[in-house]
């Protein structure tokens, strides 16, 4: 098959802030430095923003060093903060801290639209000569003689669900590159790859990972303000699974709110949806809700694991920037000004690369070196063992989350380091906890879909506005479905079908020989890359669909 080939000096992989900033800080000091290179930057959502979702609250630390002036320049803000709380959940009562802990203190920092944002930053891309190709997923990195990343393969378009080329077929073009940076957010399909093929990761904890499950709300009136932030924990999380809530007030009365389970969790029959929906009947959130009407859903997972967790964040003509990388502060769940910095450090760094003719990892390497010797690892060092203490429960978590601000994130070996495993290990048996079938009744006994306060998987997929062609192969491999038959029906229920928050997997009935066999909704699918972490058998591999497919998260 004849394909296009297009070259590039530097190519980045994936429209989010990180590769965003780093692709504008790039333009500008190539500029500055005399240097005529051609830049881009290609996104597998239909505009740039298109499969952004966050809380969010932005520190503007990197901001203001990638834009001094981005207020007057007219960056997308919510909101300053103008008010913390932070609030512990019984099943009836909120209870207010009486001082907010210093890690939820946002005085100073914005209430944001990161969807707004990040499309604000496109747009600053091309008025600074970016090449910005929305539309455009990454399918497959490309190697030159030497096993050196050489750029990527775009997905091909126009195939039927059989596999043959449609009418309107189109095939992916090969993006040639000196440097590719990947900023695919957590668990980038590209960045997988690479890590298992290069071993980026030996020597590093394996990536753990929470998922956000989130709601746009319309509210009647002013009851709570842009500029209000609240931080939840408690309910309905139990004592063994990570979780807290956000609720955060934006412009024209809608109400930000969501909900963070750790991927991490023991008991099979967790629901992070349902989880959500079961935190907004807590008589404090249900009362804030009451008379307002649900306009947005999204689901989005967060690489939570922090410093030991982070895999070696370049190679040969590669970078990892953002979250691939792991930057993310999990204690203050914020990545976004680390995902940007980082970005403007890949960009210097690919400068110097660009000036002496040397795209090697060992030239590379200064990448790692700046990132050390930036803010972003030592605030990270100072949160390392925060994510850890909660898998011995929530109380331990909270007592070391309190420890660590004292002693700069030590936590005197409690934790079995050797012992760190990916998060899908933790999930135990049906049997376990003696579970009679997969019914969801067992673990969110009363929990109903009113269809006011609380929505079922379909209805909230529908506010995610997503849409796939259907005509086209499923994007999620199951490698072997015979298991789901089999032994995951058994052994934890077909835990797919809880874990997705978008109501992609469903179990149906085989009618001959008794069992339900798999079918995958690929169209509903959010892209939040669940399904891949959580799988137990991790025989679920999520690749990229035909470019432009997926959720539309304005405003999100
Ligand atoms: C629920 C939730 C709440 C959060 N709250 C906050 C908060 O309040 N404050 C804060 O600072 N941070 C918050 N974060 C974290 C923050 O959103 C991330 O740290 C930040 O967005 C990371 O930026 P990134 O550029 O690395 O990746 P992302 O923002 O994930 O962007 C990656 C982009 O790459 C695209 N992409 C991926 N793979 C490909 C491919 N193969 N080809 C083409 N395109 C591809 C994606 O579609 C996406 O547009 C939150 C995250 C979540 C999920």
């Amino acid at each position: 098959m004849e394909r296009e080939t297009l070259e590039f000096d530097v190519v980045f992989v994936g429209a989010g802030p990180a590769n965003l900033s780093g692709a504008y800080h790039l333009a500008r000091l190539a500029k500055q430095n005399n240097l005529e290179i051609e830049i881009a930057v290609i996104e597998k959502g239909s505009a740039v923003g298109a499969h952004i979702l966050s809380g969010a609250v932005m520190d503007p630390r990197a901001l203001k060093e990638l834009i001094p002036d981005f207020v007057e320049q007219g960056a997308p803000l919510e909101s300053p903060v103008t008010d913390d709380q932070f609030l512990y959940l019984t099943s009836k009562r909120a209870i207010r801290a009486p001082i907010t802990p210093p890690p939820f203190k946002n005085h100073g920092y914005y209430i944001i639209s990161l969807n707004r944002l990040t499309a604000w930053l496109g747009e600053k891309c091309e008025e600074a000569g970016v090449n910005v190709f929305p539309e455009f997923p990454g399918a497959d990195l490309l190697y030159d003689e030497n096993d050196r990343v050489a750029g990527v393969r775009t997905g091909d378009k126009g195939i039927d669900k059989e596999g043959k080329p449609k009418p309107n077929f189109e095939p992916g073009v090969d993006l040639r590159a000196k440097v590719t940076v990947l900023g695919e957010g957590p668990r980038g399909s590209l960045t997988k790859q690479l890590v298992e093929r290069l071993g980026l990761d030996e020597g590093r904890e394996p990536q753990v990972y929470s998922i956000g499950v989130k709601e746009l709300w319309e509210l009647p009136d002013d009851r709570y303000p842009a500029g209000r932030v609240t931080h939840t924990l408690g309910f309905p999380s139990d004592t063994q699974t990570y979780g807290g809530g956000w609720i955060y007030g934006m412009q024209n009365n809608v109400l930000n709110l969501g909900y963070v389970t750790g991927l991490d969790y023991k008991d099979p029959l967790i629901d992070p949806h349902a989880e959500f929906q079961k935190y907004k009947t807590h008589p404090y959130i249900a009362k804030l809700l009451e008379g307002g009407k649900m306009i947005r859903y999204g689901a989005k997972t967060i690489a939570a694991g922090g410093l030991f967790a982070m895999p070696r964040t370049y190679a040969d003509g590669v970078l990892l920037v953002g979250d691939c990388a792991g930057f993310l502060n999990s204690q203050r769940l914020k990545g976004i000004h680390s995902a940007i910095k980082s970005g403007m450090l890949a960009a210097e760094v690919i400068v110097e690369a660009l000036k002496a003719e040397d795209y090697s990892a060992k030239q590379l390497q200064r990448y790692e070196q700046v990132v050390n010797d930036s803010w972003i690892v030592p605030e990270l060092r100072k949160v390392r063992n925060f994510h850890a203490a909660f898998k011995r429960g929530r109380w331990l978590g909270i007592v070391n989350a309190g420890l660590q601000f004292f002693t700069g994130g030590r936590a005197w070996g409690i934790f079995d380091r050797d012992a760190a495993h990916a998060g899908h290990l933790e999930m135990k048996k049906l049997s376990s906890y003696g579970y009679k079938g997969d019914s969801l009744e067992q673990r969110y006994n009363g929990l109903r879909f009113d269809g006011k306060t609380t929505f079922n998987k379909v209805t909230d997929v529908y506010h995610a506005a997503v849409g796939h062609d259907e005509d086209q192969p499923a994007h999620l491999h199951v490698l072997d479905t015979n298991i789901c038959s089999t032994r995951c029906a058994e052994e934890y229920g077909n835990p797919c079908q809880r874990f997705c928050p978008a109501a992609v997997y469903e179990m149906v009935d085989d009618g001959a020989n008794g069992r339900r066999r798999l079918q995958i909704n690929f169209s509903n699918c959010v892209h939040c890359k669940t399904c891949d972490i959580m799988d137990p058998y991790q025989i679920i591999n999520w690749v990229t669909p035909e470019g432009g497919g997926g959720p539309d998260y304005k405003g999100m």
